[in-house]
Parts: C-alpha cells; structure tokens; sequence
C-alpha cells in the first residue's frame, strides 16, 4: 500500500467524523429535516441546526450566515452567480478576480460574462501570490465584487485575505474568497478580516466529499439567488432535501480542526521541514513559490529536467501528484502555474506533495529519500541515452 501524500485533493475522513455519521444514519434521525410536524424530521433539524453553529464558530459567523452545500465548487458558483443574479439589475459592473483562482471560480466568472458583466484576473507575483499594490492598480472605480482564494491548492500560497478585505471594505467593495484549501487549518476570522461571501467545503479537512458551506454576510450581502430551484429549502437560497449525515459529519470535522489547529499546523510544518531540508542536496530543483507564506502542508516542486509522470511513477511507494487533481482530468498545462510565469518545460516537471495530519515524520523524510532516488534513477537513464 503506498503511503498517501496527496491531502490537497482530498483527506481521510477522520475517525470520530465516520463515528459521527454512522451514528446519524443509525439514530432516528433518518427523517427529512425540513418535515417539522414529527419527531423523526425535527431530529434531524436539530442535528443542522447545531451543526450550522459548528461551522459558523470556527469562523466567527452567526448560524444564520451558513448556507449548506454539497462543496466549495457549488459554493463558489453560487457566490459568483448568485450573486450576480440577484444584484445585477442592468448597469455595468465590473467583477475583478485572479489567475490563481480555482476553476469552479473562474468558470463561474466567464458565466457571468456571458451575461454582460465585465470581469478582469488579475496577474500574481512570480510566487503565485496577490500583491497588494498590483491589486489596487487594478482596481478601476467601477470594480463591485472582488474574488480572491485564501491558500492556493497547488503552490500553497497564502494571499493576504485580511489587507484585501479591509480594502474592498473601506472602498464598499464585495469581497468572496474561496477558502476551501485553508479551513480549519489556518485561523479564519469572517468579521477581522473583512470576508462578504466565503466558500468552504468538508472533505479537504477529514469530512466527507459532497458537502460544503457557503458564508454569506448579512449585513453587507444578505441574499443572492438560488441557482438551483426547487422546494426553495436553505431560506430559499438553496433547494434540495439537506443531507443530514453529511453535514453532522462536516461539523465534526470543523469542531475537530479548530481544536487541533495550532498541533497540526506545528506537525505539518515539521513534515514540510524536515522533506524540504533532506531534498536540499538534489541539483537542480526548485520550489514553485516561496516558504515564507505559504501553508505548509502544500509543496509545489520543479525538475525542469524531468518529466512529472516519470517522478511520479518513479516515487512507487508514495501518492503524489501533478497538481491539482480538479484539472488532471484535461492535459492542460496548469493555468496556476503558467501565471506564475514558469515554462512549459518547468511545468511538465511539477510534483506536488501534500502533507495532512495522519502523515508522520518517518513518512515525510522517507518520501524526501525516495525523490532523492527517482531523481537520480532518471537522470542516469537520461544520460545513457
Ligand atoms: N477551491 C479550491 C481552492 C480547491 O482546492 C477545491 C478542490 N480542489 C475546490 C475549490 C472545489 O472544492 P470541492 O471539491 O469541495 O467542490
């Protein structure tokens, strides 16, 4: 079995999450939770409802202000769309967002240029980060929405969430950030750091696939627009039967990841630093982004030399990848990268390993001792060509 190194796509669930949820599916909480005129539906609106102030405490929201999902690509479309669906009544707006930016965003971003809306991406810096002073140069006086990820899913690269915010605040600007790689790992604080609409999701942090969250402001944002119709469930922004075992299970992994935040993040930074410092003899490599400011358990790494499968089937024992797994589906070279400004070349030479809180020490350096060894494996076949 080879030791799984990819917990940017997706983590285990955690134990006491599966505990959580057989128990749910066990209980007599089976009923629809918005069938409120007997006990097995009220059961399981107790159980969202508890659970909803789960996820709004680890980010300092109110319950009300958590719209469920089924993950982070519906919550971004839904922040964008809906949005933009609501509160588009024929003037001109104008939608500003980045390179960087997961495809569920920027999708959602051509859609609704598609409906006449202006939209611009913004370039990063060669670390894969938002400047600051890039960000408000661009800024044209008729931007009312800006969309900007919180830690990048394929360089881990952490954008300043809270000076933006202020920003787009002060200027009465609506701020979206897609934080689907840094819930409940990094602090996350909606009213400090200024967030309007915020997409999350359970399965990057020991929760189940299929369920995320959606945090709407109601003070600045209030509503958006249901871009899936039906019983109108969700205060009518959100249609479809909950998913009771699904969210009681992403609120366990929340209530989970805020109590062990400080420990795992301590834990995956020595993983980071103890790979990074046992690779540092290969010739010839380089990080994609930089250490400072980046989320730990992400690395993103080059060998302009190599090619990327090659690495990866080379390093056996071990589940890595080339990126992000939302894109291997399509042979693109990734979009993130490229507006960094690496090569081609040094983009077909990309790995990246991700690190998450079942990966233990022995691990992290056993991994770094078999990249040693593939590298060099290569590089002799490359040299008896
Ligand atoms: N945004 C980012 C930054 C992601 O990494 C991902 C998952 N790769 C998503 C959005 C989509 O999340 P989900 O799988 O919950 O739809």
């Amino acid at each position: 079995m080879k030791t799984y190194l990819d917990f940017a796509s997706t983590t285990p669930m955690a134990s006491e999450v599966i505990e959580k949820m057989h128990a749910v599916m066990s209980e007599a909480s089976y009923g629809n939770p918005s069938s409120l005129d007997h006990q097995f539906g009220l059961s399981a609106n107790k159980i969202i409802e508890e659970s909803r102030e789960s996820v709004a405490s680890l980010i300092n929201a109110n319950p009300d202000e958590i719209l469920w999902t089924s993950g982070a690509t519906e919550s971004n479309n839904m922040a964008i769309v809906g949005f933009h669906q609501f509160q588009y009544k024929g003037q001109s707006m104008r939608f500003l967002s980045s390179h960087l930016e997961h495809k569920s965003v920027i999708e959602s971003m051509h859609s609704i240029k598609d409906l006449g809306s202006n939209v611009c991406f913004i370039q990063p810096n060669e670390h894969g980060r938002i400047d600051i002073e890039t960000f408000v140069n661009q800024m044209e006086e008729d931007v009312i929405y800006v969309s900007c990820m919180h830690v990048n899913n394929e360089t881990g690269l952490t954008n300043d969430i809270e000076e933006i915010g202020k920003y787009c605040r002060k200027n009465e600007i609506i701020f979206h950030v897609d934080a689907a790689q840094s819930i409940g790992k990094i602090p996350i604080d909606v009213k400090d750091m200024c967030i309007d609409l915020m997409s999350m999701s359970a399965h990057k942090v020991y929760g189940p696939k299929g369920v995320g969250a959606l945090y709407i402001n109601k003070d600045t944002v209030g509503r958006i627009k249901s871009i899936i119709l039906g019983g109108g469930q969700e205060r009518g922004m959100r249609s479809g039967t909950l998913p009771t075992h699904q969210i009681a299970g992403m609120a366990k992994a929340y209530d989970l990841s805020k109590e062990r935040m400080d420990d795992d993040y301590k834990h995956i930074k020595q993983c980071r630093d103890n790979f990074i410092k046992t690779i540092s003899n290969i010739d010839g490599w380089k990080l994609n982004g930089t250490d400072k400011d980046a989320y730990p358990g992400i690395i993103s790494i080059c060998f302009p030399d190599l090619y990327s499968e090659s690495l990866i089937y080379a390093m056996e024992d071990f589940a890595i990848s080339r990126g992000s797994a939302c894109s291997s589906d399509h042979d693109e070279p990734s979009h993130v990268l490229k507006s960094m400004g690496l090569l081609d070349h040094e983009i077909n030479g990309t790995i990246r390993i991700s690190f998450g809180r079942n990966t233990t020490l022995n691990e992290a350096e056993s991994a770094a001792f078999e990249l040693i060894k593939a590298v060099s494996h290569l590089r002799n076949l490359k040299g008896g060509n």
